[in-house]
């Protein structure tokens, strides 16, 4: 989701900011900069607000990702600075899906006195968020994978696990490790997508290149990709799969057998609601008028790792853990059930999976 809502001020700061230059050079970074200083910000606290954001701004035109999206490739395609306003304006409100009188109409009516949107401003300084805050364990596992100059990481769960935010975060940590030396995000499935051996081509050598997929990979041409950018860089994918093995196989079943020397390994989450502090009690019987919190149960397996799981057919090693949470009451039996299935209540699996190495947040001991 994206936090990004631009006022009158800002859609006409981006009108003169476009048409006084034109990005760098034709890579998806340099259009998105570009963009970025029209708008007076930070290209980080862009991508951000774009791709980690929580719409909250009550005025204002929302600037979906798609949308943002369409906005740097029209900038990418057109030599703004040579147009004239009303051009440029047209195909600013375009990208919007609006109308540009209408645009500017409503803009100056609603936030014609305001200045520029809230959304844009630099992000308070707070700690910033990291796999801990998350609540991703084991995050150093995770992160040595991710620091790898190669392979695919597959963030995997369920649907509305929070695999994507765990993606974003643990790019962006990678950003700052990296802030020493320049980076170049590479997002593949956005739109105009350029072959991949003319985006590196264009790197300097100096230049880390990392690939992103924000959304789950579908078509044959994005695996293609994915596996051709795998053996020179490292690339984040999100996989769908109700354990890590499950997802790790749908995208070997996808990669080939290659697969098994690209892909680094595997960080597998749920969020499992958290019982309420104050009576103790779960939804719907908790009645308290207090922010409903779930948290992570997570793990990371690395591809050797998820290879002898398969072997030992045992797709979670998370199945000891979620025992001791429902016995410690923690956790209910049927959110444990819907996110570890039958496996969950099969004496046989549990036994076997006490032999396995540690691989998750695996807390309990064997006391079953
Ligand atoms: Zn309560």
């Amino acid at each position: 989701m994206s936090s990004i809502f631009l006022n009158h001020a800002d859609v006409r700061n981006l009108l003169s900011g476009l048409g006084k230059s034109r990005p760098l050079d034709r890579t998806l970074m340099s259009g998105i900069s570009f963009v970025a200083k029209s708008l007076n910000m930070r290209d980080n606290d862009l991508i951000n607000g774009i791709w980690k954001g929580v719409p909250r701004s009550e005025v204002g035109v929302h600037v979906s990702k798609e949308a943002f999206f369409k906005l740097v490739d029209v900038v990418q395609k057109n030599d703004m600075a040579a147009m004239k306003n009303t051009q440029r304006l047209a195909m600013i409100a375009e990208s919007l899906s609006w109308k540009p009188d209408a645009l500017m109409n409503h803009l100056k009516k609603t936030t014609g006195h305001l200045g520029s949107n809230a959304s844009l401003a630099r992000p308070k300084l707070g700690a910033p968020m990291n796999l801990e805050r998350l609540g991703i364990l084991p995050s150093e596992k995770w992160r040595t994978l991710a620091r790898m100059p190669k392979g695919i990481n597959i963030a995997a769960g369920g649907t509305g696990s929070g695999k994507s935010t765990t993606m974003q975060v643990t790019v962006g940590e990678l950003f700052g490790d990296y802030a020493s030396g320049p980076v170049r995000l590479i997002v593949p499935d956005q739109g105009a997508l350029r072959p991949l051996r003319v985006e590196l081509d264009e790197l300097h050598p100096a230049v880390k290149p990392v690939v992103l997929f924000s959304d789950e990979l579908r078509d044959r041409s994005q695996f293609d990709f994915a596996v051709e950018a795998a053996k020179i860089a490292p690339v984040f994918i999100t996989a769908w799969g109700d354990s890590a093995v499950t997802a790790y196989k749908r995208v070997v079943e996808k990669i080939g057998p290659e697969a098994k020397s690209l892909v680094n390994g595997v960080l597998w989450q749920t969020l499992v609601p958290q019982k309420c502090d104050q009576c103790g009690a779960f939804r719907p019987e908790c009645q308290c008028k207090r922010k409903f919190t779930r948290f992570v149960v997570s793990e990371c397996v690395t591809a050797a790792e998820l290879e002898e799981r398969i072997a030992m057919n045992l797709p979670s090693g998370l199945l000891l853990e979620v025992s001791q949470l429902v016995i410690e009451g923690k956790m209910r039996r049927e959110d444990a059930e819907r996110d570890f299935g039958s496996i969950f209540s099969d004496p046989a699996c549990l036994i076997r999976s006490a032999s396995l190495p540690k691989a998750g947040t695996a807390t309990a001991q064997s006391n079953l």
